[in-house]
């Protein structure tokens, strides 16, 4: 096999600055940006008006040109370019879509999209009118060709720029509040459109204010004060406003973590959540043994440290910095965290479904050892159900056929002879699970569950088929639930036993 050669980046900038001089003084509109763009991204630009959102794009398009600092694009060193090189590459290389369309008044919509082919001589005479009628097929605008674009709405006008963004056929389409002057449905229109490129293998770089938009793109950069808020906490925290974002961003401090090193360890009170910048993480679950198995992995942009801020107060894992590479993470103490999940009602919902999430991705772990693509295709089939204090979750007698696993609470397993008379036989906690003897060859329930006085229950019930992969999958639980059915079975033939001598 080949090694793999990671493709060269679209787009790369280094420390970028952008300083105007001002009769106040020197302002820093943009400050120390370093981005890099893969081919077929598509990024939403956001943050605040006066951010400097349009300084940033205006130096990638030359239309405005850096103090210093570093932009490649496809190879070309742009930052270098004097305005006839600028202007000759930007023809041919780059598609821009502006907020107030910027149609020529005086040209019809097709000589509109010819003009940028006439200007870079590229296509022959024929092949550019084709071509022009080509792309505004596209644009669902071909019966308006011939007509002024003071004659046709916002939303139509800017399907025509976009149409003549692509005139060139360029690998980069660079976007400044292309929906900012229309209404929602038009503006979910142009941006389908733009969804479209991107899918046909265009890179997109595009500022918007709406937040909705920017959440449904690849990548998005919020610029703050023209510097960039680290995109591996956006991510991480996209269930925040842009203020709560920034406001974070300010707050937290990165901590780095040497390859192999815990950050967080099982059992110890936790009072910092923390986001992954940098690197990868390992998630362990200490075994009763005294054994760590490895649970998952985390990449940056995911975040750890939650179960213990929002439940029991104890760390339910232990995270460790990856063998590889070092770890970079920002931690966020309890009170900003609480504050934090206060002021966004959407990220601490964010929160508790996660830790149900990890919570029974733990628990099927450790009772299965499964490996994690089992675990998640089990997972994803499954939704844990919660049963009232006294329910019968298995009654005796009855023909089984689902196997459970205890997330939450207490139940009871209890033992009926002939006469109706109950025996207690077992008590099960959270990480047990029951339900396996009918599916090891007894078929009928040998035994009621039921879900012991004062709270409820919650469990996964897990059919046949689900049942079978986990025993398919791992040896260790193959093993250890035969022990346990065994246990079982012994125990409710010594309650039949004292039953009869009674
Ligand atoms: P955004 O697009 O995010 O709204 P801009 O990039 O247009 O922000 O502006 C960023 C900051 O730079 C603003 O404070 C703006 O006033 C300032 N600025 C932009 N252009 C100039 C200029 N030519 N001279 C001085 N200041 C400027
Ligand atoms: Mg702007």
């Amino acid at each position: 096999m080949t090694p793999k050669i990671p493709a060269q980046p679209l787009i790369e900038i280094k420390n970028l600055r952008k300083v105007y001089q001002t009769p106040a003084g020197d302002f820093t509109a943009v400050n120390n940006l370093d981005v890099e763009v893969k081919r077929g991204e598509f990024v939403a630009i956001i943050g605040k008006s006066g951010s400097g959102k349009s300084t940033f794009i205006n130096m990638i398009t030359g239309i405005d040109r850096p103090t210093s600092g570093e932009i490649m694009i496809n190879g070309a060193p742009v930052h270098s370019f004097n305005e006839a090189q600028m202007a000759a590459w930007r023809g041919r290389n780059l598609g821009i879509v502006f907020q107030f369309f910027q149609l020529f008044p005086t040209l019809t919509i097709l000589e509109n999209i010819i003009l940028p082919m006439e200007l870079n001589d590229l296509y022959t005479k024929s092949e550019r009118k084709e071509r022009a009628m080509h792309l505004l097929e596209k644009v669902e605008m071909t019966a308006q060709a011939n007509k002024l674009p003071s004659t046709i709405s916002g939303g139509q006008q800017q399907r025509v720029a976009i149409a003549r963004a692509l005139a060139n056929d360029p690998p980069l389409i660079v976007a400044d509040e292309p929906t900012g002057n229309l209404d929602s449905k038009t503006a979910e229109k142009i941006f389908s459109l733009f969804e479209d490129l991107v899918a046909s293998g265009k890179t997109i770089l595009m500022v918007t204010h709406d937040s909705d938009l920017a959440r449904r793109v690849n990548r998005t950069i919020l610029i703050s004060d023209g510097e960039i808020v680290n995109e591996y906490l956006v991510r991480a925290l996209s269930r925040l406003t842009q203020d709560q974002l920034v406001e974070v961003s300010r707050r937290i401090k990165p901590q780095i973590f040497q390859p192999n090193s815990s950050i967080i360890r099982q059992g110890e009170v936790g009072d910092k959540f923390y986001i992954l910048l940098d690197g990868k993480a390992d998630v362990f679950l200490s075994q009763p043994g005294g054994s760590e198995i490895l649970v998952n992995q985390l990449k940056r942009g995911q975040y750890f440290g939650e179960m213990a801020l929002l439940g029991g107060g104890l760390r339910t894992a232990t995270v460790k910095a990856s063998q590889d590479a070092e770890v970079s993470v920002a931690a966020l103490d309890e009170r900003a965290f609480n504050s934090l999940t206060k002021a966004s009602p959407q990220l601490r919902e964010e929160l508790l479904g996660l830790i149900e999430k990890r919570n029974i991705y733990n628990q099927l772990q450790m009772v299965s050892s499964l490996n994690q693509k089992a675990l998640s295709s089990i997972l994803s089939e499954t939704q844990p159900v919660t049963f009232e204090s006294g329910h019968e979750i298995i009654k005796q007698g009855d023909v089984g056929s689902s196997f459970f696993l205890l997330l939450d609470g207490h139940v009871d397993i209890l033992v009926k002879d002939e006469f109706g008379n109950e025996d207690l036989v077992n008590h099960l906690s959270k990480g047990s699970y029951f339900g396996e003897m009918a599916l090891m060859g007894d078929t009928r329930r040998q035994a009621t569950v039921r879900v012991s006085k004062g709270r409820s229950a919650k469990v996964l019930e897990l059919n046949v088929q689900e049942f079978e992969k986990i025993t398919d999958s791992s040896e260790k639980f193959k093993s250890d639930i035969r022990k346990v059915a065994g246990v079982r079975r012994k125990e409710i033939e010594s309650s039949r036993m004292r039953k009869v001598q009674k």
